[in-house]
């Protein structure tokens, strides 16, 4: 097998946001993300030595490594999206995803109102999707990382909801945290995503 190249923890954009301390993002960015990234590629390494020989469905070395590979990789992938789509100037929502938003939910506030709502009915992420299948956006959860992903679809807008993305700030006030985290949205970034134009 050729050498896999392992993952790197991607930077933040910002040192600090307005209503999410600096502690309570180095946490969360240099600690736990920043773990999902090792254990991804100490996973990945162990999985190239791996004795395909013992596959079993209810226990087995290959089984147990594919499953929290997929666990550790979509942290990953969820944390990067979430903490690039926050910005410290933030501005009002723009551009292109602003009227896709419109068209999809009537109003930029209904839509506002589903994602706050999953916020606080999902047990760890809320993302704003494109989903191909059914060729519209969605609102989807994921209670965790690896369970409730929906295939097919693109991560547009990511909000983490698990308690260590605002305890230190905010305690059990996590309606607090979701209303900050949308004032905070880098709609330049989630405008990108969609190869949309910001303005
Ligand atoms: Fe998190």
């Amino acid at each position: 097998m050729t050498e896999l190249k392992p993952l790197a923890v991607k930077p933040l954009k910002y040192q600090s946001l307005d209503g999410l301390s600096s502690k309570q993002l180095s946490e969360h960015h240099d600690v736990l993300y920043a773990g999902y990234v090792k254990k991804y590629n100490e996973i990945t390494a162990a999985l190239a030595e791996v004795d395909l020989t013992t596959a079993n469905a209810t226990f087995s070395d290959l089984r147990e490594l594919k499953v929290e590979q997929s666990f550790a990789l979509n942290a990953v992938k969820l944390h990067e999206a979430y903490f690039d789509n926050l910005t410290d100037k933030p501005k009002p929502a723009d551009g292109q995803i602003v009227k896709a938003i419109e068209s999809r939910w009537g109003s930029y506030q209904a839509w506002v109102d589903e994602f706050a709502a999953l916020g606080l009915a999902s047990r760890g992420w809320v993302a704003l999707v494109f989903d191909k299948t059914l060729d519209r956006f969605e609102n989807y959860i994921f209670d965790v990382h690896n369970q409730g992903g929906v295939a097919d679809t693109k991560l547009i807008l990511v909000l983490d909801v698990y308690e260590h993305a605002y305890f230190l700030d905010y305690v059990t006030g996590r309606k607090a945290y979701i209303e900050k985290f949308m004032a905070l949205i880098d709609w330049d970034e989630v405008n990108s995503r969609l190869n949309f134009p910001a303005k």
